[in-house]
């Protein structure tokens, strides 16, 4: 979804989006009813709790210095292919209230992203990505995250 602006390369070798430790477990991706499902098949016991209208990764107690990873990473990567999560086809976007604005931020782990003018990001957003995303967060409310300052504000959503 975001491969003019970052190379399958990068990514597939980056796995950032996929692990998490104790200061961003909440970044963990909403999945539809759909999508659990499939990763069930492959890990029956991925452990899933519903949010909202969709579901996300129950983790439990994370300490420091301990790595989560998603169940459905594996040493060949995602095994949902093409058919992951929203979340992860934009990451490292992510739709964020601010002060009750829905923005779309990046986030600064994406070096590859992140280093790019605001004025590229906010003009390849404007293609269609903005609008698909803030018409998913219409539909997955959970998908929106309160603020949180590792993040560059890109494109506030305009009414
Ligand atoms: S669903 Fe796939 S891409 Fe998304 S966090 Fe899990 S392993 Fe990564």
């Amino acid at each position: 979804m975001i491969k003019e602006i970052l190379s399958g390369k990068t990514c597939a070798e980056c796995r950032m989006c996929c692990i998490f430790d104790r200061y961003d477990i909440w970044e963990t991706p909403v999945f539809t009813e759909e999508i659990k499902n499939k990763v069930l098949e492959y890990v029956p016991d991925a452990p899933f709790a519903k949010v909202g209208t969709g579901y996300m990764l129950n983790a439990g107690e994370i300490t420091d210095g301990q790595i989560y990873s998603c169940p459905a990473l594996t040493e060949n990567g995602c095994i949902l292919g093409d058919g992951k999560p929203f979340d992860c086809r934009i990451w490292p976007f992510r739709v964020m209230n601010r002060d009750g604005i829905r923005v779309i931020a990046v986030s600064s782990l994406c070096d590859e992203v992140h280093n790019q003018t605001h004025e590229k990001l906010r003009n390849f957003l404007k293609k269609g990505l903005a609008e698909k995303i803030f018409s998913y967060a219409d539909k997955y409310p959970e998908t929106v995250k309160p603020y949180y300052d590792n993040y560059t504000v890109i494109f506030p959503e305009e009414k």
